[in-house]
């Protein structure tokens, strides 16, 4: 098959989202303490100081992060989408594969990018929509097949949310040396809306269970899996089929399991979501240091989610982490955490 090159495009994004801050906070009696200053975002330390201040000092004790896009709690839902993601669709019908993240702790907003409101909707319906737009308007000469799986990724094992009773599947692969998910139940679709019909029933059955520090922390990684496939209508034996995957990851919590009183069950629980997202850390570390080079050694097998997405982060994929924060003084330690996480995967 023909082996594409990367394009000049930069192939991983990392940006930071910060949400408005919430009545639940503001009853804690917290303080904002992220503002935007032309286009930097400061994260406060102590909210009686001033951000041109700090900005202006420069002093030697803060830390400065740098991201390739900022968004303030005034970004909607259409600029997240537009400025992260729109531009991925192109590629995936052309047979790259690309994959979209959701970072940070339960309730910094990932879920509320990722799959929105019904009237602010998030960006897997927006995908999907240009998706789907945009086969519409090549397929004069061309043949497209999309297809979805919905996938949570618990405890280091992978269960099919849209067939619950089918118990844990494993990773194979296949002859080609591609990633597939065994048994994983693969919906052909025509539009954007039955996919969406498809997640809203797949998130019922996820593993979602109250710890201490968050009623409905999530636990699980989700994965929106969709696969385009395309052939060309002209006849030719030689002609293979162009697949292109797109990855949508509501990954679960980051907050630490020390920091959620939990003991037993939540905290192996625990140990294993910073598992995998240890490893994506490092997967996406190692992979920007080299510009998306597969020369480096890069330890996808160290999680069950870096396994399987090790076609998707790489070589000729593109990848995109949003990393989410509170604005609310309170949370100042989990913005830590999380800014010097997504930092390093950049
Ligand atoms: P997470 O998935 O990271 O646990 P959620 O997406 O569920 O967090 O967000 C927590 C709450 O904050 C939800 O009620 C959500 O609707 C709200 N929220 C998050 N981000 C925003 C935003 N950018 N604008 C408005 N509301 C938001
Ligand atoms: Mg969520």
């Amino acid at each position: 098959s023909a082996m594409k090159h990367p394009s000049v495009e930069q192939q991983l994004t990392v940006a930071l989202r910060i949400r408005p801050i919430n009545e639940a906070e503001l009853e804690e009696n917290a303080a904002i303490i992220s503002h935007r200053v032309g286009d930097q975002m400061v994260v406060l330390m102590d909210p009686s100081e001033d951000p041109d201040d700090i900005l202006r000092a420069n002093r030697s004790r803060e830390k400065t992060f740098i991201f390739d896009k900022v968004f303030d709690h005034k970004a909607t839902q259409e600029k997240v989408y537009v400025s992260m993601t729109k531009n991925l669709v192109e590629g995936v019908i052309s047979g790259f594969n690309a994959t979209i993240f959701a970072y940070g702790p339960t309730g910094a907003g990932k879920t509320y990018t990722m799959l929105g409101t019904d009237c602010d909707p998030g960006i897997y319906i927006r995908t999907l929509n240009d998706l789907f737009k945009a086969i519409e308007a090549t397929s004069d000469n061309m043949d497209y097949t999309v297809s979805m799986s919905y996938l949570e990724i618990y405890n280091e094992v992978i269960r099919d949310l849209l067939n619950p009773s089918s118990g844990f599947l494993d990773l194979r692969e296949d002859a080609r040396g591609s990633i597939q998910i065994a048994g994983i139940t693969e919906v052909s679709t025509t539009n954007a809306q039955e996919i969406m019909q498809l997640l809203t029933k797949g998130n019922k059955e996820r593993t979602q269970e109250p710890t201490a520090a968050n009623k409905t922390s999530s636990r699980s990684h989700a994965i929106l899996q969709v696969t385009v496939k395309q052939k060309s209508r002209v006849k030719n034996i030689n002609e293979e089929v162009q697949v292109g995957r797109l990855f949508m990851v509501d990954l679960a919590g980051s907050e630490r399991a020390a920091q959620t009183q939990n003991r037993g069950k939540r905290m192996k629980e625990g140990a294993h979501i910073n598992r995998s997202l240890l490893a994506l850390g490092n997967c996406i570390s190692a992979l920007s240091e080299k510009g998306g080079s597969r020369a480096q050694y890069v330890n996808f097998r160290d999680s069950k989610l870096t396994r399987l997405l090790k076609d998707s982060l790489g070589g000729n994929s593109r990848t995109v982490m949003i990393a989410h924060i509170s604005p609310a003084s309170i949370y100042f330690e989990e913005s830590r955490t999380t800014l010097i996480y997504a930092y390093r995967a950049k």
